[in-house]
């Protein structure tokens, strides 16, 4: 792997950058010894905040891997380390790659960076995330379907390694981040055409559309596209009933997305932890269950990311998915936020009906493919009726997933017409 990826790096080298050698200067670093082995090219561009950036890298991994040989000198083996690098340059912003291999170890590292503003830029100040991750979740099930982990993709999705070129957006997944079976880099290659990207950060160029039809073969022993799927929901938990509606779930093969407030997390770590290892998804509900549409700017995004940080800080988990509290949004609320909104067409009113056969009724009975119903994890009437609601969903043969499967499913559909 190792080998192909450096003969690639030099035809990049020379084709690529072959007309811009007088924007930037490549630095080099070469040493080798009976011990190791030092290869490290990198760019420097005279744009003071990416330069320092890069060469902050570039120092701390030559220091690190110094410091490692000191410490282990082994005389039959050769440590080497090697940083290479690829490099692109528009009219708005500098896109830069570090692909460093340390030993058995690759790593990589974006720099992308709009020089007329003088700051690094992430993803979604070009382009459309939403529309970049579920063609980017089309194409890892399409590639490396027989290897990813569901969890983990959940999880790690939306990663902040990307690069672009004249022709594609490229997005990076370390290994392990999607698989605890493959040891490289995933790589995703995205035609910009593909996305409408309509900024002028990014030169489109025309170029003939990659084909990205997937092979449903592989994809269908992960998650079958052909079911009718349905999404149950819960919001305003955790609540001393969480414990026994994960149960009753796990025991029925079922899977559901629960919407929880910031402030009731750290109570409950141990259930929402089983919860996410019965293959349940978590998303952000607000920090107390505020009217969002009543609060400033700055509030909105605090109810946002205080939530967002005790869910990391508690379960080292990053919900993509907001519900708001109340349903309560508008253009105003949606700017301020980053996750993917997401409401329900099915509402059982179980904070209004007190009879369990009553919620039975409501959440079951106009289901169709695709149905999200909601539900509060908040009363014990609804926990009560959810064996039931299970029985009656699985015997019309409806598949239950969470809310990001259901975005798979759907992506995958689109694609397979
Ligand atoms: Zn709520």
């Amino acid at each position: 792997m190792r080998a192909k990826w450096i003969l690639f790096l030099l035809l990049f080298l020379c084709i690529g950058c072959g007309n811009r050698k007088n924007d930037i200067k490549i630095e080099t670093i070469i040493e080798e010894n009976r011990h190791y082995k030092i290869g490290i090219n990198y760019p420097l561009t005279h744009y003071q905040k990416l330069d320092d950036s890069i060469e902050q890298y570039i120092h701390t991994s030559y220091q690190n891997f110094l410091k490692q040989q000191e410490k282990e000198i082994t005389l039959t083996t050769q440590n080497e380390l090697n940083i290479d690098y690829t490099f692109y340059q528009n009219k708005e912003m500098i896109s830069i790659t570090l692909f460093k291999s340390e030993n058995e170890e690759e790593e990589i590292k974006t720099f992308n960076y709009a020089y007329k503003k003088d700051c690094f830029i992430s993803l979604e100040k070009f382009v459309s995330s939403e529309d970049v991750y579920n063609i980017a979740n089309t194409l890892l099930f399409k590639r490396f379907g027989n290897v990813l982990d569901l969890s983990l993709l959940k999880k790690n999705l939306h990663t902040s390694l990307f690069s672009i070129d004249e022709e594609n957006l490229y997005l990076y997944y370390p290994p392990y981040s999607l698989s605890n079976h493959y040891l490289d880099t995933m790589i995703i290659d995205i035609p910009l055409q593909k996305l409408n990207i309509e900024t002028e950060e990014v030169k489109r160029v025309h170029h003939e559309m990659m084909s990205a039809e997937v092979d449903l073969e592989k994809v269908n022993s992960i998650i079958d596209a052909n079911k009718k799927v349905v999404a149950l929901t819960f919001d305003d938990g955790p609540s001393p009933y969480t414990d026994e509606i994960i149960s009753i779930l796990k025991e029925n093969d079922a899977v559901a997305t629960f919407f929880i407030l910031g402030n009731k997390v750290k109570n409950y770590a141990a259930v929402l932890k089983k919860s996410l290892e019965y293959g349940n998804e978590l998303g952000n509900h607000t920090y107390n269950h505020k009217w969002l549409t009543k609060l400033k700017d700055e509030e909105i995004k605090k109810q946002m990311q205080d939530t967002q940080d005790i869910i990391y800080e508690t379960l080292g988990y990053t919900p993509v998915l907001f519900r708001p509290s109340y349903g309560s949004i508008n253009q105003h609320v949606r700017k301020d936020i980053a996750l993917d909104v997401v409401l329900w067409n099915i509402d059982t009113m179980d904070w209004k009906y007190k009879s369990t056969s009553k919620i039975i009724t409501r959440a079951t009975a106009n289901v169709e493919d695709k149905s999200i119903i909601l539900m509060h994890e908040t009363y014990e009437r609804t926990k009560k009726a959810l064996p039931e609601i299970i029985r009656i969903l699985k015997e019309k043969d409806f598949v239950f997933v969470t809310i990001s499967e259901l975005k798979q499913i759907e992506s995958l559909r689109k694609y397979n017409g």
